[in-house]
């Protein structure tokens, strides 16, 4: 499933790609994903130019010069690719948005749990579907402090805190096991025993090693590929993620499942 760094490495690629670009054909060849489909072909998007495309939570965001915004989630398996005309359709390619210079935006999803929609945009430049989502990791306003006070009275495991998305959005599991073992926290603590020290330890590790996920164009785990079709390399940088031993005592790695997903931890280095 793309995570944060794979939704900001697509949201990168499809910038440059679609910047400037005019949609001249729509075609959908699936009523619907998560959301219907349909809607895009009585959309007006014929002749609307891309003005940009950046990433809010796990979506990618494009905006079109009417101040509409194509808003793409990618589900379990989505997959978006800039490519020309004479590629042919691929089985699970639902939408095609057909571009001045002669490529084609295609949104493939096989599993169908992603979502492909225009929207308008909301009062702080965002779609309105996404109003009242939690602050981004990466924002200076999600610190220490923060997370701190977010965690008190909070009985529920640290792991699920940091991976509500009504408190920090975007934190996927595979990212929340690898900051809860650089900060020594073992993922089954209670939120609210969290010291503010160790708060301000998660807050620095899910900094450092996103801002490191994105730079190495996130995590290829199952069918996650970038807009050109290259692979994510964060995955050899995993430390503890889905690993038998541990990297820093050499012990068995522990699983729990915490919230519906498996947590990977040490037990003897995560307190
Ligand atoms: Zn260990």
């Amino acid at each position: 499933m793309p995570e944060l760094p794979e939704a900001e490495s697509i949201s990168r690629a499809l910038d440059k790609a679609l910047k400037g670009r005019r949609i001249t054909k729509v075609e959908v060849f699936f009523p619907r994903l998560r959301t219907p489909l349909l809607p895009l072909l009585k959309a007006g998007l014929e002749g609307r130019k891309f003005v940009s495309c950046r990433r809010r939570a796990r979506y990618a965001v494009a905006e079109l010069d009417d101040g509409r915004q194509v808003v793409m989630h990618f589900g379990m398996s989505g997959v978006v690719r800039v490519e020309g005309a004479e590629v042919p359709r691929r089985k699970h390619e639902h939408v095609f948005l057909h571009l001045d210079n002669g490529k084609i935006l295609r949104f493939e999803d096989p599993r169908r749990f992603g979502s492909f929609e225009v929207q308008r945009k909301g009062k702080d430049g965002w779609p309105e579907s996404l109003a009242g989502i939690g602050v981004e990791p990466l924002d200076r306003r999600f610190d220490g402090n923060f997370l701190y006070e977010a965690s008190r009275g909070r009985k529920k495991p640290v792991k699920e805190l940091i991976m509500d998305n009504a408190v920090v959005t975007g934190i996927g599991n595979i990212y929340a096991a690898e900051t809860l073992f650089a900060a020594g926290v073992s993922p089954l603590r209670q939120a609210c025993a969290l010291s503010p020290a160790e708060c301000l330890s998660i807050v620095r590790e899910v900094k450092r090693i996103l801002r490191l996920a994105i730079k190495w164009g996130g995590t290829t785990v199952s069918d996650f590929k970038n807009v050109d079709g290259s692979e994510g390399r964060f995955v050899q940088k995993l430390k503890i993620y889905g690993k038998k031993t541990c990297p820093r005592c050499g012990g068995k790695v522990a699983t729990a499942v915490l919230g519906g997903r498996t947590s990977w931890y040490c037990p003897a280095c995560q307190k």
